[in-house]
């Protein structure tokens, strides 16, 4: 590990490029006198894993935090109540594999608008930069931002702000040492280290690649994204260099070297890996999601660690949107709706450490929760290759509550508790 001054030096010659963690902001608890809680979620379904809920329940939030989840708490008991009416309450939606370092390139988008304001409460920017622009990200994308966000260090310093292939190009770009010091100079906003690990990334390169990337995650003990879709290296190679705790992102491509074999199924060095306890991620994306990849898959009950939507100015006006719209594609896939809130919530948490619990309602976390709607009728969904199908089920955010401030986004629904 490279001291601060050796990073400095090795970067710039001196000087210090990447600012210290100044703490996470959280909302200060209200003031409570009669009323005991400050919001009150009323009359909805409450969908909660993490604690096996999946019933009639009311949430009573005080200040930021949770402060019981139980049966027809009185609306009298608190300051302000929101309907829930005919929809279901889960805790803060998680997406594993979001790019919002808007500003920053062609790719990234706004956290706010495209996550908070559709249902996601918590987002890991997936490697929209490395070491050289972390301290940008963290002082004007994560501190500012109303959406939880988490980053994963690109293993090149620059990530993929010129939205331009071959960012590997250079090894000179590609520095474990200085990506393990900025991962651990910038804890707990860093979470992960990734890879990008295409032709058109990494040329014939990908396994050195994947080797700093490892290298980096090992010195900062933190788990490597691995993203797939057209490598220059067979899937095998690069599963077998993974390590239990590793995630594979955009696992349902329908790209070359994918996680299928020739007759549709599921490669068997995939399934050892899953067994090994490396997980598989969706990230659907503009490039990432095909419909027939994943029906093989989920025929062969593969189905997806967790499910997210690589969100990017390239995807959000179709065909990913959110990953509330991505999410409801795994309900025609034939996940059940607990199923696909399991992926969303509790098992992110499994794979980051957040520094904080989330994907939970469980009284005394912070309150992170969202409000969804699982319309009913039918829904056209497209895939990254044009293919469609069509699902009876789409799931709908209507409002989310971030440190236990509400920002409804159907305010239509939310009224008359
Ligand atoms: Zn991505």
């Amino acid at each position: 590990m490279l001291t601060r001054r050796q990073f400095s030096k090795l970067i710039f010659g001196s000087g210090v490029l990447v600012s210290s963690n100044l703490g996470r902001a959280v909302a200060s608890p209200a003031q409570s006198a009669s009323p005991d809680c400050d919001l009150l979620i009323k009359g909805g379904t409450v969908v909660d894993p993490s604690q096996n809920l999946h019933e009639p329940l009311d949430v009573a939030v005080k200040g930021a935090k949770i402060l019981e989840v139980s049966p027809n708490i009185p609306a009298a008991r608190a300051r302000s109540v929101v309907s829930a009416k005919g929809k279901i309450v889960t805790p803060g939606v998680i997406d594993v594999h979001v790019h919002v370092f808007e500003g920053m390139g062609p790719i990234p988008v706004n956290a706010d608008l495209y996550c908070l304001n559709r249902g996601v409460t918590t987002a890991l920017d997936t490697g929209s930069t490395g070491y050289a622009g972390i301290a940008g990200l963290t002082k004007y994308v994560i501190r500012p931002s109303a959406t939880r966000i988490y980053a994963l260090l690109d293993i090149n310093g620059f990530g993929i702000m010129m939205g331009l292939a071959g960012e590997y190009a250079n090894p000179e770009w590609v520095n474990s040492q200085a990506t393990a010091w900025a991962a651990e100079e910038n804890r707990p906003d860093v979470v992960g280290i990734k890879c990008r690990l295409s032709r058109e990334t990494t040329g014939p390169n990908d396994l050195e690649v994947l080797k700093r990337a490892l290298e980096a995650a090992k010195i900062s003990r933190l788990p490597l994204m691995v993203h797939i879709g057209d490598s220059y290296s067979p899937l095998s190679e690069i599963l077998g260099q993974m390590r239990k705790g590793d995630v594979l992102t955009h696992c349902f491509n329908g790209r070359p070297n994918g996680i299928l074999d020739t007759n549709g199924k599921v490669r068997s060095e995939v399934q050892d890996a899953r067994a090994r306890g490396v997980f598989f991620d969706v990230a659907h994306g503009s490039n990432s999601f095909d419909f027939d990849v994943a029906e093989k898959c989920m025929q062969q009950n593969f189905t997806p660690d967790t499910i997210s939507s690589d969100l990017a100015a390239t995807s959000v006006n179709g065909p990913t949107f959110d990953l509330v719209t991505t999410a409801s594609k795994f309900l025609l896939l034939g996940l059940s709706l607990d199923q696909v809130i399991e992926r969303i919530t509790v098992r992110p948490t499994r794979i980051f450490d957040f520094a904080a619990q989330l994907g939970t309602l469980r009284p005394g976390t912070g309150a992170d929760i969202s409000i969804l709607e699982v319309r009913e009728g039918s829904f056209l969904f497209t895939d990254t290759d044009g293919k469609k199908r069509m699902g009876r089920q789409k799931l709908q955010s209507a409002a989310t509550i971030r440190a236990g401030r509400l920002y409804v986004n159907r305010s239509e629904d939310l009224t008359n508790a």
